[in-house]
């Protein structure tokens, strides 16, 4: 469940949010001071911080300011000021959106949507760095070692597996069908290198559209196999 931390010292419009929230299947806490909502917002991982920008102690300006210099989390900024929209778009404050009150609770909930699932999409191209390759529709996931194409889950033989990441892993890179066999199987292995050639036609059958003019693994006539990141 998505937890929403509520940052607001009136009391009635915090609850009003919470309830409006809760009622879509969001998780809320409600903080009604700067200084402990600003506490709280660093020290604690949150899906999105709802902050109203008048507050005793810390304002909600310098709560987003100092939020956003360590986390990359979705605030939505709330003010009862129309005019102050301007301002706080001025001060690059990092603030992902603004909400004026009154708001309709259509509106909150559809913004608070829109920003969790923006975050997401954010989240999901980061990944490769943690061990995902992604591309084109095509997800490698290492760490489970599983496949997916547009979103299918795709079986994948060990060795074929091998083959897809390896040259996935250097994209552009054109690798001959010994440099393959010696890499993925070993000099050792029995089989030749015509098994290179059996495993990219499987590789293919399962991630390309078309695997007679495939889109990720192309041959490259007298000098092997590339694959193709864009
Ligand atoms: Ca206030």
């Amino acid at each position: 469940m998505k937890k929403i931390l509520i940052i607001e010292d009136e009391k009635s419009i915090a609850e009003l949010e919470r309830d409006y929230l809760e009622i879509n299947g969001f998780q809320t806490e409600i903080v009604l001071t700067g200084d402990q909502g600003l506490q709280r917002a660093l020290t604690h991982d949150f899906d999105l911080i709802l902050l109203d920008v008048m507050l005793p102690n810390v304002d909600g300006f310098e709560i987003c300011k100092k939020v956003r210099s360590v986390k990359d989390v979705p605030i939505i900024l709330v003010t009862a000021k129309k005019e102050e929209i301007d301002k706080i778009r001025g001060l690059g404050l990092g603030a992902d959106d603004y909400l004026v009150k009154p708001f309709s609770p259509n509106e909150l909930v559809a913004r608070v949507k829109a920003h969790l699932s923006r975050y997401e999409r954010l989240m999901m191209r980061q990944k490769p760095e943690s061990n995902e390759i992604y591309i084109r529709g095509l997800i490698i996931d290492n760490s489970s070692r599983r496949v997916f194409v547009n979103n299918q889950e795709v079986v994948f033989t060990t060795k074929e597996f091998d083959v897809l990441t390896f040259l996935a892993s250097h994209p552009n890179q054109v690798f001959s069908k010994d440099h393959l066999f010696e890499r993925i199987w070993g000099y050792d292995s029995a089989g030749d290198v015509s098994t290179v050639t059996v495993h990219i036609r499987k590789i293919r059958e399962k991630i390309e559209h078309d695997p007679s003019n495939p889109d990720y693994i192309e041959t490259v006539w007298g000098a092997g196999y590339r694959f193709k990141d864009n």
